[in-house]
């Protein structure tokens, strides 16, 4: 599922690729992934236009269009974008497929479709709208520290949240807590500054080795959790058994051994 990271990436490969063009031709496939906008409205607004610049917020992408509107991407659970050059080439599953006048084209690829795309005049109203909480790249620790006064739930649960903190989901949350060495479970209100801290610091670095590692095609360290992350996995560092537990109606992976459970 893609997560800051890939959102981010996808944001990249879009500035490299998709950026003041001038968009022929729209073809929405599956228009139950649109939100706030019907096929007809998307394509009257895009065709004949060009994306000027892409901004990110948490796992939105926005591509902001010459004539003051902004394209909003959700990716869901499988969404990515393609841009490709022949039209034999087509995806599989492209929901959405964008034309360029330079017989170009952009798809955003779904096929599981829990992917979402809307079309909105002001990004900011948009991320109030959807209470979405700061940015896990930009947001800085003292407002990260911010975050935890007054909470109790459980540390995964807070991260998670899209409404506290926008980017971490299921599979960056259990990497970041693997290598802080918490337990999913523990409660925010019992950890320490200096812990909360830790979170901060080792959030930033996951995150970046996982954007540079995705830029460059790369799979992740194999000391980080996430390789490990299978039935049967095992913890990089103790070679213990991971073991899974359910938080917020998510899969937790953990270390049993590296991340004890808080008393
Ligand atoms: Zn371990």
């Amino acid at each position: 599922m893609p997560e800051l990271p890939e959102v981010e990436s996808f944001k990249r490969y879009m500035d490299k690729t998709s950026l003041n063009k001038t968009i022929k031709s729209v073809e929405v496939k599956n228009p139950e992934i649109l939100q706030k906008v019907d096929k007809h409205d998307l394509k009257n607004k895009l065709e004949e236009h060009q994306f000027q610049y892409t901004r990110r917020h948490g796992k939105y992408l926005f591509a902001y269009l010459d004539n003051d509107y902004w394209l909003v991407l959700h990716f869901g659970m499988t969404g990515k974008l393609i841009y490709f050059k022949d039209s034999d080439q087509s995806p599989l599953y492209d929901r959405i497929l964008i034309g360029f006048k330079d017989k170009t084209f952009l798809a955003f690829d779904d096929p599981r479709k829990f992917g979402k795309i809307s079309l909105v005049n002001k990004m900011d109203v948009f991320i109030k709208e959807k209470k979405l909480g700061p940015d896990a790249w930009e947001i800085g620790l003292k407002s990260f520290k911010n975050l935890f006064k007054s909470r109790k739930g459980a540390i995964k649960t807070v991260l998670m949240n899209q409404h506290i903190l926008a980017g971490v989901g299921n599979i960056y949350s259990d990497e970041i807590l693997f290598q802080a060495c918490i337990h999913p479970k523990t409660p925010v209100n019992k950890l320490k500054n200096k812990k909360i801290e830790d979170v901060y610091t080792i959030m930033k670095e996951v995150l970046k080795t996982a954007l540079d590692r995705n830029m460059a095609n790369q799979k992740l360290p194999e000391s980080f959790l996430i390789p490990n992350r299978v039935e049967n996995g095992k913890c990089p560092n103790s070679d213990t058994k991971l073991e899974t537990i359910k938080i917020s109606g998510r899969t937790a992976y953990y270390c049993p051994e590296c991340q004890k459970e808080p008393i």
